[in-house]
């Protein structure tokens, strides 16, 4: 009987080396289930040396009550076997990072909820300035706003902005360095209104 549990526990071992040069988890749960199987083994083997021992004292009573006690004891040396094993304990916390990935799904939708209401207030369009307005906003030396790693300039009282941090620039430099105006707030239309 102590032999079969040998094997058990040596194929659990070897499963579970397996597992580790493998990175496979299927191989861990079957060391797992083949240390769970030995532990049951030596239980039963242990449970029938000692009703054998004391087959003698109580010879009525054991036999209603030995049904009872294997199920009662088939939780314990569970726990019993696993710590005995210096590496199952390694096979916890590998288990405990199959579970992860499982929990990761949860953080990122939460992440995308975030990420879809700043879309929400997504990049204002893009204002159609018409070419006579280009011509007359290239003299100007009006201040707009514009925001780090936005496209648009703005006026400062653009809704757009909100509590953005606002970086004042001279129109004329704005377009010269590439920024277009905001379609929600309408510089170009505005200045060039002003100006005329
Ligand atoms: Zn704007």
């Amino acid at each position: 009987m102590l032999y079969i549990v040998l094997v058990l526990v040596l194929a659990a071992l070897g499963l579970l080396v397996t597992a580790l040069i493998t990175a496979s988890s299927l191989w861990a749960w079957v060391s797992i289930g083949l240390s769970v199987l030995a532990g049951l083994i030596l239980v039963a083997d242990w449970l029938r040396r000692r009703r054998r021992a004391s087959a003698p004292s109580d010879v009525a009573e054991p036999d209603p009550a030995a049904p009872a006690a294997p199920a009662a004891s088939v939780a314990e040396p569970t726990p019993e076997e696993v710590p005995a094993e210096a590496e199952q304990t390694v096979l916890i916390p590998a288990a405990g990072d199959l579970g992860d990935p499982a929990d990761t799904p949860d953080p990122e939708p939460a992440a995308e909820e975030p990420a879809a209401e700043v879309e929400a207030e997504a990049e204002p369009g893009e204002e159609k300035t018409p070419a006579d307005d280009i011509a007359v906003l290239a003299d100007l030396e009006d201040e707009v706003v514009v925001v780090d790693e936005h496209p648009r300039y703005h006026l400062r009282a653009c809704p757009w902005l909100g509590t953005r941090e606002l970086i004042p620039i001279g129109i004329g430099e704005a377009r010269q360095l590439g920024f277009t105006p905001c379609a929600r707030c309408t510089p170009d239309a505005t200045l060039v209104a002003a100006h005329s």
